[in-house]
């Protein structure tokens, strides 16, 4: 159902086949769908409390690594543990699991949690960087990957990046942050059951199928960006490889730089179209040792959302969410919007 934004179309629920869940689009009747815009703030902490600032190293939980690795010359990426981490790192981690008599189920806190600074700079953000600097904060993530997954209890790594306050960001230098898990999370499950199930039907990777035409933003040489047909979220954009590509890890230098790149364009039409809103994006990559059956119907993507509403009680009740905007409708604002000229 393709076409130019219409306040008129009737509601249509659509299932997104990558998550196995409904989505209800139900047109906002008092906003057309250009005019959706942030109003929150998104500057969570100033500069002059900032641990992440250059000449602040101190102030902050021991480091992992540098770029450059030089630890005399000046830095452009630091990789960090987290000071208030969500898991110990420390902990031994027990393979067994205790049970209660509910059938609920509990592992030791054991993981690690750490923190990727992606500018020495307080005011610079990834829209600001070139696509080769954009490009070296993801093989700043794919090098701590490669560390993470040579440890056999962990099972999958989330990468993530909240910005702004409603975003659910606390420090508004410019971050990401990443959580290595000893279970694999039940979202990433869903995915890799649904893609499975899809491959068997079809003999091909859901994502490698993917119809784009009207959902299209834009394409780079290794990567294409699209609003999902059942997009969770209005004006959410994925950024999937053309390639069949199971791991984000086997991201090499070149593929880097194109994807830093689409990333900044992307990132540059949604932040000028919606007015600089918070937003989170997530690499969603494959669990380590999985089962090689899996591996040609996962395919890794990396998911922007813009902060632009909340989740209310018929979300947090069904597990099914509202958007107000039409993936067709929110893919041509996206592809037209101009931005200024990238570095
Ligand atoms: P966010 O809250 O999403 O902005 O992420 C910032 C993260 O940085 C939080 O998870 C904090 O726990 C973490 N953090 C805050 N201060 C420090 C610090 N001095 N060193 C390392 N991590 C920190
Ligand atoms: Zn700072
Ligand atoms: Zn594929």
């Amino acid at each position: 159902m393709a076409g130019a934004e219409s306040p008129n179309r009737s509601p249509e629920i659509r299932k997104d086949g990558i998550n196995n869940r409904w989505v209800i689009f139900s047109p906002a009747r008092s906003r057309r769908p250009s005019d959706f815009k942030s109003k929150s703030n998104p500057n969570p902490n100033n500069q002059s409390e900032c641990p992440f600032c250059k000449g602040h190293e101190h102030e902050c939980a021991p480091e992992i690594f540098r770029i450059p690795a030089d630890s005399t010359s000046d830095w452009r990426i630091r990789v960090i543990q987290n000071l208030y981490p969500a898991l110990n790192r420390d902990l031994h981690f027990r393979n067994h699991e205790d049970s209660s008599s509910h059938g609920d189920v509990s592992v030791s806190g054991f993981g690690f949690h750490d923190v990727v600074i992606e500018s020495p700079v307080h005011s610079v953000h990834l829209i600001d960087l070139s696509p080769a600097e954009v490009g070296d904060v993801l093989l700043a993530f794919k090098a701590r990957i490669d560390q993470l997954r040579m440890n056999d209890s962990i099972k999958y790594v989330q990468v993530f990046k909240n910005h702004g306050a409603s975003a659910g960001a606390s420090m508004s230098h410019s971050h990401s942050q990443m959580i290595a898990l000893p279970i694999v999370p039940p979202t990433v499950s869903a995915r890799l059951n649904s893609m499975k199930e899809y491959y068997e039907q079809t003999g091909n990777c859901s994502l490698c199928d993917t119809r784009v035409d009207d959902l299209i933003i834009n394409e780079s040489t290794h990567f294409k960006s699209v609003v999902p047909f059942a997009a969770t979220f209005p004006f959410e954009i994925w950024i999937i490889p053309r390639d069949h590509s199971t791991y984000f890890h086997d991201l090499d230098s070149e593929k880097a730089v194109d994807l830093g790149g689409l990333l900044k364009f992307m990132l540059l039409k949604m932040s000028s179209q919606l007015n600089n809103p918070p937003f989170n994006f997530m690499i969603h990559t494959s669990p380590f040792q999985v089962d090689p059956s899996y591996l040609p119907c996962c395919h890794w993507f990396l998911q922007i959302v813009p902060q632009l509403s909340g989740v209310g009680g018929f979300e947090l009740g069904t597990g099914c969410y509202i958007n107000p905007v039409f993936p067709e409708d929110a893919a041509k604002i996206l592809r037209e919007v101009k931005v200024p000229d990238q570095k």
